[in-house]
């Protein structure tokens, strides 16, 4: 498939990219990784007049490991995020390294993935249960966008069409705690996008009970999206079998799946807990071993 004509722009800058933003408004797409704008151009699905390659903006590329928080840019790509940041990020780093296969994590970008807003996008749960916040700019400015508030829709995020993001800031975890992660993604096949993926993180305070419990899912709705009642009902617990699984059912709740080629809605409403008590499981397992280490 050939996509249709476009005006190819590769600025140097980010002044100049969001100038070119500006001036072309919803007539221009960016492309970062191109591992998702590709395919649509050639599926027609996409038909930009302009093509805003940011391939070279070296200043949205980069991690910034701060005590506070984690800064990633826009155009660290999926293979980054899962080589770099096992230790600080495991959560983030598990989801990136369940992305396709190992080309596409080599091409594809943070804030690509983010952006495209795929329903059944990897990343997006784990920035939701990691509190992440992107920072979109325009030529007026920055601001900073809460990841839960940031998917409008299937395809579809808060961004208007002269804004673009430029990095993700990730808050780094509570001291006092010790925190276990856990993405589990159920896939056709391996490279596969997800049937249902489920990302878990849980914190245990000294004594051994949860502190802080997220749950957030992706393909099982129009966008991911954080299952707050889930997450509640984990603190305080001793996460049991029956605190997860209780947790579990509360997420699958929320789910509002859609039969599509790879699953139908009832498989994926069926699967929704039983995926989410895999990744509470294996959250609880990595948290209870990293407390048993602790002094
Ligand atoms: C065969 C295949 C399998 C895949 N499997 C998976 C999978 O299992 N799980 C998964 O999560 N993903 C999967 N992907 C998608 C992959 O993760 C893509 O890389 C990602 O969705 C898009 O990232 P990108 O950097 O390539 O963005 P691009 O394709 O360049 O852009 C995607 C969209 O985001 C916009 N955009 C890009 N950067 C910005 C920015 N900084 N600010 C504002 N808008 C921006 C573009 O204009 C475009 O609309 C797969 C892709 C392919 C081709």
């Amino acid at each position: 498939m050939i996509p249709p004509p476009f005006e190819y722009r590769a600025p140097e800058s980010l002044p100049e990219t969001l100038a070119l933003l500006r001036e072309h408004g919803d007539e221009a797409r960016l492309m970062a990784g191109g591992q998702s704008l590709l395919p649509m151009l050639k599926l027609r699905l996409v038909r930009p007049a302009v093509i805003v390659d940011i391939g070279r903006l070296q200043e949205l590329d980069g991690i910034r490991e701060e005590a506070n928080t984690v800064r990633l840019g826009a155009l660290v790509t999926e293979r980054t995020l899962e080589r770099k940041l096992e230790q600080r990020l495991p959560l983030l780093s598990e989801a990136a390294a369940s992305i396709g296969d190992i080309h596409i994590r080599n091409l594809g970008t943070l804030g690509g993935t983010l952006c495209q807003a795929d329903p059944s996008g990897d990343l997006a749960p784990a920035a939701l249960a990691l509190e992440a916040t992107l920072t979109a700019q325009s030529t007026d400015g920055s601001r900073a966008i809460a990841a839960h508030e940031f998917f409008s829709g299937p395809f579809d995020t808060c961004l208007a069409d002269d804004e673009m993001v430029t990095g993700v800031e990730v808050p780094a975890a509570d001291p006092e705690s010790v925190r276990g992660h856990g993405y589990i993604k159920l896939a056709r096949r391996a490279g596969d996008y997800a049937v249902v993926g489920a990302a878990a993180l849980v914190s245990l305070g000294p004594d051994g009970s949860c502190r802080d419990g997220r749950v957030a899912l992706c393909a099982v709705g129009p966008t991911a999206f954080l299952c707050e009642a889930a997450g509640r009902s984990l603190q305080g617990t001793r996460l049991t079998d029956a605190d997860l699984a209780e947790a579990a059912d509360l997420a699958g709740n929320e789910a509002d799946p859609v039969s599509d080629v790879h699953a139908s809605a009832e498989y994926r409403r069926a699967m929704t807990p039983v995926v989410v008590n895999r990744a509470l499981t294996r959250a609880r397992e990595r948290a209870r071993a990293s407390h048993a280490q602790r002094p």
